[in-house]
């Protein structure tokens, strides 16, 4: 066909030109040519194949009538359009890695095996599958393409629709599930071969479930539908963010593993999407969850980054939901531990292992105890006392938390009524519980079988109650206060507070949250401004005032001061076993003296860890006696010169340069030259660690960080001859034990 096209690589009208002239082609040829011009035109018309030829510029000269008049209404205005700039690569389809784009084919000239090309005309978007040999003369010079090509874009139009729908989520148009993981392992093994770092965050919406129950699955639709618009535009272009069914979200962030922007980037998305959303026309509050995973810090495989993500969301959704946590090798522990939580938690009231002890909420003037907070112990047979913090939010999830909660409603109204005095008790319900139908019947009941009168039972409900059908909600505290137990809102600052529902609910108390309390005498600290705000709303809504977990003597001196009129925190007393409570209350002791700390510091956590200590050639084994974002104390070598140099391997991969500030006898103060960040609970951690590559490219297998990554490198050093005296860790070991 070649041979046969030669003739032809002109434009059609030229060919019609040349045949009406008298030709110097013999008859029999001229016939022929007539002939074969009718079959190919038939061919052209029928579809089955049209044909394109270019020059030796890259020009083309000629394309099958019908093909051209799919293009564009002026057919002869594409004859001399570049091919690069007629046929364009195809992106969005799948290609094969090798493939070249096109236009290096042609400038290598190249035959052109079939390939897709993308056609873009008059706003048209049209699909060609094109081939073609390059021809060349006898002299051996180039002299363009011959081609043949045919229309396939209905084929390709329904493969991409039907692509986008097992690629897309539906409801939001984000990645779904399959396609987000098969670009996070595209992604991994590419990176591995490029030596580059990947981030996953794993995101859940804390109490979504809630609003899909209260406000109905059109409005959950419509709430997720919003979720992916905000976080679509906090990502950006900096990553990919996938719907992995229900209320998770993963998003895949190339090229981050810095954890002070991975933090940053968390808490925006945190802050963001628990912003309040107006869900046909109703208003709805939700909350976030975010766990964090870099490869190849954290694991090497796309498996693995996924379940470490997964064990940083499960503890940021255990350490109180609305937090983040960057994935570290201890939470495969914890996250055990929650598992057995789970298991037992269901005996737990049937073995009688919970208990209610009670902390005093004393007078701000007379420091006199006034009402008490009850709170739930369990008393687990192998573990020992576990805190309330860890098994209520399982309780929530795996159900049971109705039953746990009936069981404290009914168990402080029992005590309460045997007391001597007359002081009241506030009982703690969880929203979950709070949502329940027969909740208002829970607690009559509960009053009634005691005999205690109601006035002297107080709810601590948090602001999560408000989530979702806050008309019902309102209607509740109604009822409520026509049984006539008191209400208090807890936590109050952390959840989702309107002053439009705090106007219409009848709260008797405002409890301000301890996390307002701690700093709020420190300079530069808007906590203390936030405390006095809080406690003059509360004066103009006619509510009691509430300062929560009030620790040193400097905190109750401010609190006092920003105008709470009652106080609750381990300054006065912790929660006690009732036995002990009861003991006081009956020998008349009301007053509690503040015993505590003059000052709190913030910046300073206490630490009693061995960490590792990287001194020119040597490596030593040091005591962390404390840790602040900025510099820590260590214990163990003797009489270090300040100025000296020193490199803390905090585990993990972690290694903070720092500077010997202080120094005397076996311990030393140091500054970090790179400040620490917060790891999302209460802990801190470097910004970058040594990257598994590093260790790799020093001849290890590349595989995720542990605690002695950095150790396994550096081990070869302690043969050297040390510059520092070491003292005795075993003492100071015991001393820690103590
Ligand atoms: P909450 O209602 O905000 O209770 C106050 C928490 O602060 C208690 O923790 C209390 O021991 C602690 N606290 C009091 N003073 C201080 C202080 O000076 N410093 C510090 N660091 N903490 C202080 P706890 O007992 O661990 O309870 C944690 C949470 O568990 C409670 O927070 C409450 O939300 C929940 N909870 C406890 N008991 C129950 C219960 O019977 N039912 C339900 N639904 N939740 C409960
Ligand atoms: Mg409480
Ligand atoms: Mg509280």
């Amino acid at each position: 066909m070649g041979g046969l096209l030669s003739r032809f690589s002109v434009s059609k009208k030229k060919v019609a030109e040349e045949d009406g002239e008298s030709t110097p082609l013999a008859p029999i040829m001229q016939s022929d040519v007539k002939r074969l011009a009718s079959l190919l035109d038939g061919l052209e018309r029928s579809e089955l194949g049209w044909f394109w030829a270019s020059d030796g510029a890259g020009r083309l000269i000629y394309l099958s009538g019908p093909a051209a008049e799919r293009i564009t209404k002026n057919a002869d205005d594409i004859i001399g359009t570049n091919l690069s700039e007629l046929f364009l690569d195809d992106e969005e389809g799948e290609q094969s890695p090798t493939q070249r784009p096109l236009k290096f084919q042609l400038a290598a000239r190249n035959s052109l095996r079939p390939t897709i090309v993308k056609i873009k005309r008059e706003k048209k978007t049209l699909w060609w599958e094109i081939s073609g040999a390059p021809k060349h003369n006898e002299a051996g010079e180039f002299g363009g393409y011959h081609g043949i090509a045919r229309d396939v874009t209905s084929t390709i139009a329904s493969q991409r629709d039907a692509e986008k729908m097992s690629r897309y989520d539906s409801l939001t148009g984000l990645s779904n599930r399959y396609h987000i993981n098969h670009k996070l392992g595209a992604t991994l093994s590419a990176f591995r071969v490029a030596k580059r770092s990947c981030a996953t965050m794993l995101l859940d919406l804390d109490r979504f479930k809630q609003v899909n129950d209260t406000m109905g699955h059109p409005a959950g639709d419509e709430l997720l539908k919003q979720v992916s618009q905000r976080l679509t535009r906090i990502v950006g272009k900096k990553g990919e963010i996938g719907r992995l069914g229900g209320d998770e979200f993963q998003v895949l962030l190339p090229d981050i593993d810095d954890r002070a922007e991975l933090g940053a980037l968390s808490d925006r998305i945190i802050q963001m999407l628990s912003q309040p959303y107006s869900v046909n026309g109703m208003r709805a509050v939700i909350g976030c969850s975010v766990g964090v995973a870099v490869a190849p810090f954290d694991g090497i495989e796309s498996e693995d980054i996924i379940k470490a993500a997964d064990l940083a969301l499960y503890a940021a959704k255990g350490g109180g939901r609305g937090q983040f946590r960057f994935y570290s090798s201890d939470l495969r522990d914890q996250a055990s531990h929650r598992h057995q939580i789970e298991e037992d938690l269901r005996d737990a009231l049937v073995k009688e292992e919970l208990e209610m002890h009670f902390q005093p909420i004393v007078s701000a003037d007379e420091h006199k105890v006034v009402c008490v907070e009850a709170l739930m112990r369990w008393n687990h047979s192998e573990r020992g006392m576990i805190s309330p913090a860890d098994f209520i939010p399982v309780a929530e999830e795996v159900g049971i938390i109705r039953e746990l909660g009936e069981w404290a409603i009914n168990d402080v109204c029992q005590q309460v009524a045997q007391w001597p005095t007359d002081i009241c008790a506030a009982v703690n319900v969880s929203a979950v519980q709070f949502a329940s139908d027969n909740f208002i019947e829970v607690v009559q009941r509960a009053l009634k079988r005691s005999g205690v009168e109601p006035n002297r039972i107080e709810l601590e409900i948090t602001e999560s109650v408000f989530v979702g059908d806050i008309n019902r909600a309102l209607r509740m505290f109604k009822e409520l206060k026509e049984v006539g137990v008191r209400l208090a809102l807890d936590d109050f600052g952390t959840g989702y507070s309107s002053l439009s529902y705090l106007r219409d609910a009848p709260f008797d108390k405002m409890k301000i949250d301890q996390s307002f309390v701690r700093g709020c005498t420190e300079e530069g600290n808007n906590n203390g401004a936030i405390v006095s705000a809080v406690v003059r709303l509360a004066e103009a809504l006619n509510m009691e005032t509430v300062a929560e977990g009030v620790e040193t003597q400097d905190e109750l001196e401010a609190v006092i001061g920003h105008g709470a009129t009652r106080i609750q925190g381990a300054l006065f007393a912790r929660a006690m076993p009732s036995e002990q409570f009861v003991e006081r209350l009956a020998s008349g002791q009301l007053i509690f003296e503040p015993r505590g700390p003059e000052k709190f510091r913030s910046d300073r956590r206490t630490e009693f860890r061995k960490v590792g200590l990287i001194h020119e050639d040597s490596r030593y084994d040091v005591f962390l006696r404390n840790l602040s974002k900025t510099g820590a104390k260590i214990e163990g070598l003797l009489d270090v010169p300040i100025g000296t140099d020193f490199v803390l391997d905090l585990g993990g991969g972690q290694l903070a340069v720092s500077k010997v500030a202080r120094s005397e006898g076996f311990s030393q103060g140091i500054e970090f030259e790179t400040p620490l960040v917060t790891d999302g609970a209460d802990g801190l951690c470097t910004r970058h660690r040594v990257s598994p590559y590093q260790i790799e490219a020093a001849g290890r297998p590349l595989s995720a960080l542990d605690d002695a990554a950095v150790a396994a490198l550096t081990g070869a050093m302690g043969q050297n001859k040390k510059s520092f005296v070491e003292v005795d860790l075993g003492a100071l070991d015991q001393e820690a034990a103590a």
